[in-house]
């Protein structure tokens, strides 16, 4: 159930915001993106890989019956790459490479800051 409410949320025709700049702020560990709608949002390193949504993610989340993965804060992220036209994939300095992040999950997260 909660999948298909997922897949409408990210419908990327109606409600993406799409990020007019993505910054790696290694010094603050800190990921920055501009949106278009001109809000800036700011993830530290640590949250983003505590909120990865990959499958292998969700299954640790799900088997240890937790809201999010413990965090690891010394973990960095080394590189962002834009996926299609919907999503960031970060490559993550503990080997993680997987974590696909949607538009719309990012904003998700912002709000929750
Ligand atoms: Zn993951």
């Amino acid at each position: 159930m909660r999948e298909t409410l997922q897949l409408v949320r990210c419908d990327p025709v109606k409600t993406e915001i799409k990020p007019t700049d993505v910054r790696l702020l290694t010094a603050s560990r800190v990921l920055e993106i501009e949106w278009a709608d001109g809000r800036r949002s700011r993830y530290a390193f640590p949250l983003l890989r505590s909120r990865c949504q990959c499958t292998e993610c969700k299954s640790t989340i799900l088997r240890n019956g937790q809201e999010a993965l413990a965090p690891n804060e010394n973990v960095a992220i080394v590189n962002v790459l834009p996926v299609g036209s919907y999503a960031l994939q970060l490559f993550f300095d503990d080997g993680h490479d997987r974590g696909i992040f949607p538009y719309a999950y990012l904003r998700e997260l912002d709000k929750q800051l």
